[in-house]
C-alpha cells in the first residue's frame, strides 16, 4: 500500500499539461500564466513625489522646526501628470503632489501637515531628511526587468501587472474537462423524485465544485448503477473528457464494480489503496490515451478529502501551475486528537486566532460520512502516518482547504 507522499509522485509522474490558449487580460484572473512576463516601461517614469507638500533641496531644511521654521519662495505647482515649469534654487520650494515628477535641483520632499503656507512663502516647520518621500524612477518596475514567470498563479496583483506592461491578452493554461460520474444503486440524483429511503447524490456536486474552484472545467456524467454494463458504458464516455473523476464502487463490496471496469477498459491502474485516512479505497490510473482517471471513494467527506490530497496538485499540473499544493499552515493543536498508527489522516478543522496562536479545532465528529463536518471548515489538520495522538496544544500542519476561508470578525481591532 502506498504512502500518501507515494500516491501523490505517481499521480503527479502520470499526469501532463493540457496545452496553453491565448485569453483576454479580462478573463484572465484565475488562471495560470504560462509565458514570462517582462517590463516594457520604467515605472514610475522618472522620481516623483510620494506625498502631497513641497519639493525643496535638503540643506534649506536642516534644523527646521515649528519654532524656528525655514522659509521659502514657492516656485512653481507640479500636479500629477504635469512637468515642472522651473528648476527649485537655493531658498525655493515648489509646491508638488502627489506622483507628480521631481523638479530639478530638488532632493526631498515635505508633507504638506508639516508645513504651513500664505501662498507665496511656505514655512517648512520640520527637518527631513535627504530624499524622503521621494519614489525613485523604475522602483516599482524596470524596463526589461522579468516580472512575471511562466507557471504563476493571475490574482489581481498579476492582473494589475499585465495592465501595466500592456499585456491585454496573455497565454495560460487551457483549462482541462473533467468528467464525474457517482455510482451506486442507492444514489438519488438531483433531479430524481424524492425518496425517503434513496442517498442523495453528494459527490458528483461537492466535486464538481471542488473541480471549478481549481480551474478545470467540470461535466457532470450522472449516475451509474451498480452493474457492469452501465458502469462500462458510462466510464468509457467520461474518457473522452481530459481527466475521470468517479466516486463509489471502489472498496472490497461485493457490488463494487470500479475497478473490475478500469481494467476492462484497458485503463493501466497504477495503485489501489493509499494509507489515508479518510480515503483508504482511492485508486489511480491511466487510459490508453493518457487521460488520468481518479477513483474515489463513495464516502461524501472521504471523496472530498481524496480530492484535496490527490486530484488537486493533479489538476494544477495539467494547467502548468507551478505551485501544485494547496498551502498548509502551522497551528496548535485545540483539543485532543486520537488516531490509528499506519496511516496519515486528514482531520477537518476551523482554524482560529487566539491572542498568542493560530489554533485549530476540530468541526464535530468526524465520520467520514458526515459531510457536514466539511461544511465550514477551514483546513483539514494533518496527523502524520506514525503519530496515534495530538495533544492539546501540540505543532501541526493544517492543509487549507481553498482560498474561500474567511472569518466572522475583521482581523485588526484597533482602539
Ligand atoms: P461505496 O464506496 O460505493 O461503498 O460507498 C460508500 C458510502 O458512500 C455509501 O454509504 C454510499 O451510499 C455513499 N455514497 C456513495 N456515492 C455517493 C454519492 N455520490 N453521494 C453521497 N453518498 C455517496
Ligand atoms: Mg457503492
Amino acid at each position: 500500500m502506498k504512502t500518501v507522499s507515494e500516491a501523490i509522485k505517481t499521480v503527479l509522474e502520470h499526469t501532463r499539461p493540457c496545452g496553453a490558449e491565448e485569453v483576454s487580460i479580462f478573463d484572465s484572473a484565475g488562471r495560470v500564466l504560462l509565458e514570462d512576463v517582462y517590463s516594457n516601461r520604467d515605472h514610475p517614469p522618472y522620481d516623483v513625489s510620494a506625498m502631497d507638500g513641497y519639493a525643496v533641496r535638503s540643506e534649506d531644511i536642516g534644523g527646521a522646526s515649528r519654532e524656528n521654521p525655514a522659509i521659502l519662495t514657492i516656485v512653481d505647482d507640479i500636479k500629477a501628470g504635469s512637468m515642472p515649469q522651473r528648476a527649485v534654487e537655493s531658498g525655493q520650494a515648489a509646491r508638488i503632489m502627489t506622483g507628480a515628477p521631481l523638479p530639478q535641483g530638488a532632493d526631498t520632499v515635505v508633507r504638506v501637515e508639516d508645513t504651513d503656507t500664505d501662498g507665496r512663502v511656505v514655512k517648512i516647520l520640520t527637518t527631513s531628511a535627504r530624499g524622503t518621500d521621494i519614489r525613485r524612477k523604475g522602483e516599482n518596475l524596470r524596463e526589461g526587468e522579468p516580472l512575471l514567470h511562466t507557471g504563476t498563479d493571475l490574482k489581481p496583483a498579476e492582473v494589475g501587472i499585465l495592465a501595466m506592461v500592456k499585456k491585454k491578452v496573455v497565454r495560460v493554461g487551457r483549462s482541462p474537462s473533467v468528467a464525474v460520474l457517482s455510482t451506486g444503486d442507492e444514489l438519488e440524483g438531483l433531479e430524481d423524485e424524492f425518496s425517503p429511503l434513496k442517498i442523495p447524490d453528494a459527490n458528483s456536486y461537492t466535486l464538481m465544485a471542488q473541480l471549478s474552484l481549481t480551474g478545470a472545467v467540470p461535466e457532470l456524467a450522472g449516475i451509474a448503477r451498480d452493474r457492469k454494463e452501465e458502469l462500462r458504458e458510462k466510464l468509457s464516455r467520461a474518457l473522452a473528457y481530459d481527466a475521470v473523476v468517479v466516486s463509489g464502487g471502489v472498496s472490497v463490496g461485493h457490488h463494487d464494480f470500479v475497478r473490475e471496469t478500469i481494467k476492462e477498459l484497458d485503463i493501466d491502474m497504477k495503485f489501489w489503496r493509499v494509507a489515508i485516512r479518510p480515503g483508504h479505497p482511492f485508486a489511480f490510473g491511466i487510459s490508453q490515451e493518457g487521460v488520468p482517471l481518479f477513483a474515489l471513494p463513495g464516502n461524501p467527506v472521504s471523496a472530498m478529502v481524496c480530492f484535496e490530497v490527490f486530484v488537486v496538485p493533479a489538476i494544477r499540473k495539467m494547467l502548468g501551475a507551478k505551485r501544485l499544493f494547496r498551502k498548509a499552515v502551522r497551528v496548535a493543536v485545540g483539543g485532543t486528537v486520537k488516531d490509528k498508527k499506519g496511516r496519515t489522516n486528514f482531520v477537518r478543522v476551523r482554524i482560529e486566532n487566539t491572542p498568542t496562536e493560530t489554533v485549530a479545532r476540530l468541526t464535530g465528529r468526524q465520520g467520514s460520512g458526515i459531510l457536514m463536518n466539511v461544511v465550514g471548515a477551514d483546513g483539514l489538520l494533518i496527523v502524520p502516518q506514525e503519530c496515534d495522538e495530538l495533544k492539546e496544544g501540540d505543532s501541526a500542519l493544517c492543509q487549507l482547504l481553498s482560498v474561500q476561508s474567511f472569518q466572522e470578525r475583521p482581523p485588526v481591532n484597533e482602539v
